[in-house]
């Protein structure tokens, strides 16, 4: 085995039209870490996941995957170099059951598995989830909350090496949202990396090994939580911000 991280994103640059939405960005990912990608609204973070997954095309730079490069390669390719995400604003098939949903992610991602062969599997994660009584209804039923438990359920059903979640726990109430941390946490410990993209500072907090920090599309810093969280350029790129502002 080398030393090689998980993810490695060097020298990456998109601009949409004269706007430059990631500028020279660089971090890494080590096998089984929770790396935070925290900034202002705006700042690139969403775009940094979707370049990662394929949905754009960096103009420069490199992403790899256990050292082979994911650029140019589509989504669902991705998805079986084992990288799996969820979505901002959710994205759920709306006209299929909650188990319908995750078994999409079971049969095309990157196991590929059965209808037969994944059934396990499927019911295992409706359960960790919190949805194994919510099976058979239509997604669309579901409030937004149990919305993106699906969403979490059909990531992993991929069998990623590494979960993008895209403020996926903003919204929850402080129950749901102690929940949702231990979902997170176990997870990590199941050997999942993680990148997590949270306005939630005290996820952030608890969660994260790591925190890289953009700002208008560049790493203003990176290092662990307490570190950059008191850092007085994270605070002044926040300034303005509300903590759990979800915008
Ligand atoms: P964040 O997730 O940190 O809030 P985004 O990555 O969504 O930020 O956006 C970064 C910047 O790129 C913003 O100015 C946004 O308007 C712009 N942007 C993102 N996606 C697109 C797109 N598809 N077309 C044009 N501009 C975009
Ligand atoms: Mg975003």
């Amino acid at each position: 085995m080398s030393d090689a991280p998980l993810l490695r994103i060097s020298g990456l640059h998109k601009s949409f039209g004269g706007l430059k939405a990631v500028h020279e960005m660089e971090f890494s990912v080590g096998a089984g870490d929770i790396v935070g990608l925290i900034g202002p609204n705006g700042s690139g973070k969403t775009t940094v996941l979707n370049l990662i997954t394929g949905e754009f095309k960096p103009d420069s730079g490199e992403i790899r995957m256990n050292e082979a490069s994911l650029v140019g390669l589509q989504p669902y390719q991705i998805c079986r170099r084992r990288v799996s995400r969820t979505f901002q604003l959710v994205r759920v098939f709306p006209g299929m059951t909650v188990r319908e949903n995750i078994l999409v992610g079971a049969a095309f991602g990157s196991r590929r598995l059965s209808l037969s062969g994944s059934a396990d599997a499927v019911e295992e994660l409706l359960h960790d989830v919190g949805l194994a009584d919510r099976a058979n209804q239509p997604v669309s039923q579901l409030t937004y909350i149990d919305q993106k438990r699906v969403e979490l359920a059909r990531a992993l059903a991929t069998d990623p090496q590494l979960l993008l979640l895209d403020e996926w726990l903003a919204g929850l109430n402080q129950t749901e949202l102690i929940t949702g941390i231990e979902l997170v946490q176990r997870t990590r410990d199941r050997g999942i990396a993680l990148i997590v993209v949270e306005h939630v500072m005290d996820a952030i907090r608890t969660l994260c090994d790591r925190v890289v920090v953009m700002n208008a599309g560049q790493k203003i810093i990176e290092g662990g939580a307490s570190e950059v969280l008191s850092d007085p350029q994270v605070i002044e790129a926040y300034l303005g911000e509300d903590d759990d502002d979800d915008a």
